[in-house]
């Protein structure tokens, strides 16, 4: 896969693009990444990038003029076209879903926005995704765009040492994943679930999906309208929240199930 970032802060990515797996990924040869300052794009004099908001307003606007100069450079003129994607909280939230799709594609490029914002052309004409990573506005487009790319090239294949480790993770499932533990058995007095240490894969495997499915129903809830499940793990699951219900209406009767115990 072949990333481009187009930036004002390319030195951002020097760090991140060199580091850890995403590092490790480049010098395999399986991604490319390279972040391209636009600002080399202008044709002014001052090499100028923004400009005053028609209609008056605070903030600063990015021209239209070097941003579609700079795609156009990077956009082969006989190849597929890329998925061009801009960085900025307007956009589709940004979710595992969609980071396996993207993983799909050959080029990727991300616009990384400054300032107040986008002259909307680049929007209307030169993109093809807008994403935004969360409800909250940073300074720049640099840390979203980072947060896509890696999540991106973590699922080529061959960038993680194990194959399995992204296909079990959190979302990958439709599930949040299940807790982890390695040695030392006991802890400050804390056990490792007796199951974990049993050596039978079976009896591992069903606990480790009940506790992903319970992890899911505590935390988030909503995952779990979506998520692949079997009818038995549906009937289970609407058994505790009818518990959980029945419990919070009557607490007393939570003060008798633990003195049951
Ligand atoms: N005035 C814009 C608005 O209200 O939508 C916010 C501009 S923000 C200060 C500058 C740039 O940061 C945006 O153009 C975008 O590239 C990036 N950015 C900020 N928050 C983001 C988010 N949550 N997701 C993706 N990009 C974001």
């Amino acid at each position: 896969m072949r990333i481009d970032v187009l930036t004002l802060f390319p030195e951002m990515f020097d760090g991140v693009f060199s580091s850890s797996i995403l590092g490790k990924a480049r010098e395999k040869g399986i991604v490319s990444l390279q972040a391209v300052n636009f600002r080399q794009f202008s044709t002014d004099k001052h090499s100028t990038v923004d400009d005053y908001p028609y209609g008056g307003g605070g903030g600063m606007v990015l021209k239209p003029e070097p941003m579609f100069a700079a795609v156009e450079s990077l956009v082969p003129a006989d190849g597929p076209r890329p998925r061009i994607i801009l960085m900025c909280p307007q956009g589709e939230t940004f979710t595992q879903q969609k980071a396996e799709q993207l993983s799909n594609e050959e080029h990727l490029i991300f616009v990384c926005g400054h300032y107040e914002g986008y002259d909307e052309r680049i929007r209307e004409h030169l993109v093809t995704d807008e994403l935004s990573i969360g409800d909250y506005v940073l300074t720049g487009g640099e840390l979203p765009a980072m947060v896509v790319i890696d999540s991106v090239a973590r699922l080529l294949p061959g960038v993680l040492g194990n194959e399995t480790s992204a296909v079990t993770d959190s979302f990958s499932t439709g599930l949040l994943e299940y807790p982890h533990y390695t040695r030392p058995a006991v802890f400050r007095d804390w056990e490792v679930p007796e199951v974990l240490l049993s050596g039978h894969h079976g009896r591992i495997e069903a606990w480790r999906r009940e506790q992903s499915l319970l992890r899911t129903l505590k935390r988030r809830p909503d995952l779990l309208e979506q998520a692949d499940l079997s009818t038995k793990e549906r009937a289970w699951l609407q058994g505790l929240r009818e518990r959980e219900e029945r419990l919070m209406e009557r607490p007393s009767a939570h003060k008798n199930e633990q003195g049951d115990k």
